[in-house]
């Protein structure tokens, strides 16, 4: 099993939706941020690129949770 994202702690998208009982948003936690998925999650690069983070609503696969 994949080890949990280091952004983790800090990861805006993970705080604010860590408790969501959305399907899609789980699915995805479980995938990116505590699975294999995080190599390749959007917020991570969009970090990288801008030096800054993104929206809290931005989700690891690039689009946004509509509210
Ligand atoms: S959304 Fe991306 S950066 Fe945030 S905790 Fe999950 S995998 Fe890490």
């Amino acid at each position: 099993m994949a080890a949990e994202c280091e952004l983790l702690a800090k990861c805006g998208f993970f705080k604010k939706y860590a408790e969501s009982k959305d399907l899609a948003c789980r699915g995805f936690i479980r995938q990116y941020c505590r699975g294999d998925g995080q190599a390749s999650c959007k917020r991570k690069e969009y970090r990288q690129k801008h030096g800054s983070a993104p929206s809290d609503d931005m989700m690891p696969s690039g689009q946004f949770m509509s509210a």
